[in-house]
């Protein structure tokens, strides 16, 4: 059996192009242009790739793309500065700090400075335990695009039995409560899990977020179950060519994944575009929210 690929790319092109749709509406109707301001701090090469792709994401989507690109030697208490300009500031409804910032800042404080109802991360601790509670939040875009692209598989996640491998607050925490939130039976493993492989061999749904390269096997796979791997691991290429160049790969092994799996991501083209796209969903949501206008039904 040859699993079904998730087509991240042409699933986050559609909801990119909702959301610009909805954003040309809220221009034309209301004139209001949602405002993002992704804050870049130093010049770590792997953020500047992503706030760059970001801000283009921006542009596309007919928003206002409001950076902030500030030195690496910035202090704290300048960048919680900035972060208050921006809370202030009502061009801006979304506030997004490029994660990980230079050792001099504490990330959680610069966290806990911004306005939950800008923080279009989620991972404001208000937003976080919002979600926790099952009550309406800010969800983190990663676990936002896990949770969509699982949905163009399973018209309804309720019963599954998902396993989820990772338990960091960016994906595996936030990924775990919203398939709580869709009724799926929820089983969260870490690096002290024991018998991982059996854990995961009884799930539906596999959602992988561990940072170790193609780490989950074939034959940790139930036959037919979804597949969502998060990972996104440089390794060098095998292939012979360009021995120098690098490669990306999940935290799933793809080919023999593939090969028990009803539905798998690919890595790239899977989970990662999807991110960017919800970021813009979640800018959107925010600025409604913010002007008292109905929550945008994407
Ligand atoms: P993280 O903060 O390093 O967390 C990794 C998690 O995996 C931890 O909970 C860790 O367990 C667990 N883990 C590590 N080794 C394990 C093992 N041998 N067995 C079982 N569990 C293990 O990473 P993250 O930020 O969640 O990111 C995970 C992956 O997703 C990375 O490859 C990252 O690049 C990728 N990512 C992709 C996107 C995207 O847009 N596609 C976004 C964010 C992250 P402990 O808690 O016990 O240490």
């Amino acid at each position: 059996m040859t699993a079904r690929l998730i087509d991240g790319k042409t699933i986050s092109a559609d909801l990119r192009g909702t959301v610009s749709d909805a954003v040309h509406r809220l221009r034309r109707d209301r004139g209001v242009v949602p405002g993002i301001a992704v804050v870049l701090v130093g010049d770590n090469p792997a953020s500047q790739v992503y706030v760059r792709n970001k801000s283009k994401a921006v542009a596309e989507s007919g928003m206002h793309a409001l950076d902030r690109k500030l030195p690496a030697e910035i202090t704290q208490d300048d960048l919680l500065g900035v972060v208050a300009e921006l809370n202030a500031d009502p061009a801006v409804n979304g506030i997004l700090v490029q994660l990980p910032v230079p050792p001099q800042i504490d990330p959680h404080s610069v966290i806990a400075a911004i306005d939950p109802a800008k923080d279009v991360d989620g991972f404001h601790p208000l937003n976080a335990g919002r979600l926790a509670s099952g009550l309406p939040a800010l969800v983190p875009c990663t676990p936002l695009g896990c949770i969509r692209l699982a949905k163009t598989v399973h018209d309804s996640l309720a019963g599954l039995e998902a396993v989820v491998v990772g338990r960091s607050n960016i994906v595996g925490k936030p990924v775990a409560q919203l398939l709580l939130g869709e009724n799926a039976t929820v089983t969260i493993c870490h690096s002290r899990t024991r018998e991982l492989a059996q854990v995961c061999r009884r799930a539906d749904l596999v959602v992988a977020a561990i940072g170790q390269p193609e780490f989950v096997r074939g034959h940790w796979i139930k036959p037919g179950a979804t597949v969502i791997d998060v990972g996104i691991n440089r390794v060098p290429r095998t292939d012979g060519k360009e021995p120098n160049k690098t490669r990306i790969v999940g935290d799933v092994a793809f080919a023999e994944a593939r090969e028990v799996a009803g539905a798998i991501t690919p890595v790239p083209g899977g989970v990662g575009p999807m991110t960017i796209a919800c970021l813009l969903l979640n800018t959107l949501r925010a600025t409604c929210a913010q002007n008292g206008f109905p929550e945008p039904s994407i």
